[in-house]
Order: structure tokens, then sequence, then C-alpha cells
């Protein structure tokens, strides 16, 4: 049997993946992340004009193959290529070409390749889709995005430098072997409570003050973790931010909701039909089990993931500017998101990532515009992300980051008013008592700002560890010191 290949997502994303499949009897690998050299040995091979994660992500499975040659591998009778595709408005849809034609000017034409429809469920070749197949692969997305965004979360206020990642990679591995042996809803749930019971290990000062940035934009591109968005996730975290990262699951939802609402749409313009009425049937009932799942292993790692907004909510919000029947690209989850941050303070600044060539993001960017003039309190980049310009991109960041820095010190100072407290006592009490550095220390819902959310849920405690167990308000204080 040959060795599936495939990759594009995130390493955490891909590693699971690779998982479910193996799980199913397949030989599975997951590809490297792509970095510069995929870029250029991706322009080289593929057709003038396309857009950047075009050139990453057949280079990097070029770069792959060429690679493993070298080592005297005979690649086309051991691998099998696995890729998405669709048929759609935006370059999306030439991917399948543009693979098969690189990998004949490279040599590689009779290397089989099988591409997931991602909009019908089906697969060409030797691969095939099945429920319980998808069924894994839903599973193993979901994991990865808790993880992910929990290791975002708490990463930018470890006390012991390092050791969010070594959890992470340590949980990885642990629900990779669940994933692939056995991987029944119970036996998750098990795996990720124990998986935050490793994440609790993890102290954190949550006193740090560090604005929250939203990274949205074209799909592959706020998804990679490497050079085809310049490591930009990581980057912001050393420029002191924390960085709420975009689950995957967001963009099913998506897919599954936009296609309830076409079979709508269908039904106003062609009549109904039974066929219509179960389709969207299906699909709701599909939605609903999907947020179900997402949020029975949310629970199991404490609720600390972020929960997903409402696709109904977000196609409402970006309504006004973007029509939400217009696909291709991220359609109008850009615009959507970008409202929904300022809208619900969801996060200090959104930061709008846009590969070179993009044409939805170019559409989304246009639209932007509108929504600043709306939303005027709003910070808010778009950069371009070409592979080459990344000292211009980050310094246009850097501008609205320190806006967003100053934005978050404000709330933090208003908090620390609230409770007549002073940073210094914040930080004193981290220091003194180890239950305070917990990464799932209660956090109150009022505020956007980690720190404030900290301060705001804890206050009590923090005025007690600084022997100020009289509050200034005179009797609430009095009544808890006796
Ligand atoms: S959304 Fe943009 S970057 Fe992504 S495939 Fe389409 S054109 Fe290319």
């Amino acid at each position: 049997m040959k060795t599936l290949i495939f990759g594009g997502l995130t390493p955490i994303h891909d590693k699971l993946l690779e998982a479910a499949v193996k799980h199913l009897g397949y030989n599975a690998k997951h590809l490297p992340q792509p970095d510069i050299e995929s870029l250029k040995i991706g322009r080289e091979f593929c057709n003038k004009g396309m857009c950047n994660p075009a050139y990453f992500t057949v280079g990097n499975l070029l770069k792959f193959l060429i690679n493993e040659k070298e080592k005297g591998v005979d690649v086309e009778k051991t691998y099998l290529f696995i890729t998405i595709g669709a048929c759609g408005p935006c370059r999306f849809g030439m991917y399948e070409t543009e693979y098969k034609s690189a990998l004949k000017e490279a040599g590689f034409e009779s290397l089989e390749m099988t591409l997931l429809n991602q909009t019908k469920f089906s697969a060409e070749g030797e691969f095939k889709i099945t429920k319980k197949l998808i069924y894994n692969l839903m599973k193993a997305v979901i994991v990865a995005d808790l993880l992910r965004d929990i290791s975002y979360q708490i990463r930018p206020y470890e006390i012991e430098s390092g050791k969010t990642d070594k959890i992470l990679t340590e949980s990885t591995k642990m629900i990779y072997n669940v994933l692939k042996n056995n991987p029944d809803i119970k036996s998750i749930i098990k795996a990720l409570k124990q998986i935050k019971k490793l994440f609790e290990t993890v102290n954190v000062d949550y006193s740090k003050v560090k604005p929250i940035v939203n990274v949205i934009g074209e799909f592959w591109v706020q998804t990679t973790e490497g050079d085809g968005n310049y490591n930009i996730h990581r980057w912001l975290e050393k420029e002191g931010a924390e960085v709420k990262v975009e689950p995957i699951s967001g963009w099913i939802e998506y897919q599954i909701f936009t296609e309830i609402e076409k079979t709508k749409l269908e039904i106003k313009v062609k009549g109904k039909t039974f066929k219509r009425y179960r389709k969207i049937f299906m699909l709701k009932v599909l939605l609903d089990f999907y947020r179900c799942l997402y949020e029975s292993f949310r629970k199991a790692l404490g609720n600390k993931p972020r929960s997903m907004p409402d696709q109904k909510l977000l196609w409402e919000l970006a309504k006004p500017y973007y029509d939400p029947f217009v696909t291709g690209g991220e359609g109008h989850l850009e615009v959507a998101k970008h409202i929904y941050n300022v809208k619900f303070k969801k996060a200090h600044m959104t930061l709008s990532l846009k590969p070179f060539g993009c044409m939805p993001s170019t559409q989304s960017d246009g639209v932007q515009t509108k929504v600043l003039s709306d939303y005027p309190e709003s910070i808010f980049v778009s950069v371009e992300t070409s592979g080459d310009s990344e000292v211009n991109a980050k310094s246009r960041i850097q501008m609205k980051l320190y806006e967003a820095k100053e934005q978050a010190n404000i709330e933090y100072e208003r908090v620390l008013e609230k409770h007549s407290l002073s940073a210094e006592e914040v930080k004193t009490a981290v220091k003194m008592d180890n239950s305070l550095q917990n990464p799932f220390i209660k956090l109150s819902r009022n505020h956007l700002l980690t720190a404030a959310k900290f301060v705001d849920g804890n206050y009590k405690k923090i005025r007690s560890i600084n022997g100020r167990t009289l509050h200034r308000k005179g009797f609430r204080g009095i009544k808890s010191a006796i």
C-alpha cells in the first residue's frame, strides 16, 4: 500500500489528521511546514500569476519529493498525494491543475494524486471518503483547534520559558495515539482531561499586560505557521501580544452553513422539493453535531479554549457590507470577524493577512475601509504577505500594535482603580501565591484584556495577600475581614 502524503494546515492539525487517517489502516505522512525554499521551488515550477499559497504548497510538495528522491526513495511507487480542491471563483479551483503541471515539469508526472472535494465530500482515486473517515477527521480537527487555542492563551504568560510548548508536544503525542488507536469520544475526552492536568503544571503570570491580536485573513496564510506568513503568530507573541487564532472548525462550520443558506435560496428561486428540504435537515444535523462535539471537547479542557461565534451571527454582521452568497476565499468571513471583534470586544486589534495575488482578500480589503469608517474605534491592519517584503509588513503591524498596547494599558489601569489596587500589588500577589499562577484560574467575563480579567476575577485574594482585607467602600470589606 502506498503512503498517503498531505499537508497545508498547522503542524498540530497535520499531525493529528495523520493519526485519524492511520486509524483506518492507511499509511500516512504529513509534509513539513512550507518554507522560503518551498516558495522558490514553487515559483520555478508553477505557472506565472498564481497566488502565494499555491507557490508555497506546490513547492513544498516538490521539495519533499526531491529530498526523498535524493535519499534513493522511488517516490512514485511509494507515495500518493492527497489535497483538497473545489471549483470556485478564486484560484483555489486551479490548484489541482497547477499541482499536476508542476509535478510534470519537475519530473514526477506519474505520482498518483487524489483530490478531496471540500463541498461534495467526495474523492477521486484509491482513497475513499467514508462516514467513518469524515468523523475521524472532524474529531482530529477539533482537538487540534482546541490544543492550539489553549497554547496560544497560555504561552504569552508562562513563567518558565518553553514550558507550554513542551506540554503541547507531550499532549499532541498523547492524543495522537488515542486518535490512531482508539478514537471513540470517551477515550478522547479522557485524554483531554489528562491534557488539562498537564497544562495546569505551566505556571503563568496573568498580570502581564498584553493586547489581544486576532489574526484573520485568507485561510491558508492565517493558518500556516512558518515562512508563509513570516512566522507572524510567534513574532506577535515576541512583540508582546496575546494572539487569538482562528479555529479551522470555524471554516468547516462556514462551509456547512453556507450550503444551508444556498439551499434555502434554491427553494425560493426554484421551488420546494423533498430533496432540498432533506438536504437542509441533514446539514443542520451535521452542524449541530459538530458544535456539540466541539463544546464537549472544550469542556474537557476546562472551557479554556474559546467557543466559536455562531455562523448566523457572522452572516448577519457581514451582510450590510459583503454579500454572504459571494464565495471564494474566506467569503464574508474576513469582514464579519473584524466587525465581531470590535462590536463584541473580542480583540484589541485585528490583523488581516492577505497573500500576494489573492483576489478575494483584495475584495475584502476594499470593504474593510467602509467597516473602519463605521467603527472608527477599531484597530485594524491588513498586510500583504509576498514572501519577500517582511520588514515592511512587520513595521506596519508594529505601528498598530503600539495603539493596541496603549488601549490595553488603559483597560488595565481602569480595573486596578476599580479595585483600589496597584500593579505592584498584583505582581507581589502572583509571586507570593502559587494558586494565582494556575493557567485555569477564574478569569472575569467583564473584560477583554487577560490581565484585567485576572484582577477582576481574583481581586479579593490579591488584596488579602497584600494585607489589605478592608475594602475601601467600607461595609463589605469590614464584613469580609470579620
Ligand atoms: S483565497 Fe486567495 S490565496 Fe487563497 S486560493 Fe483563493 S486566490 Fe489563492
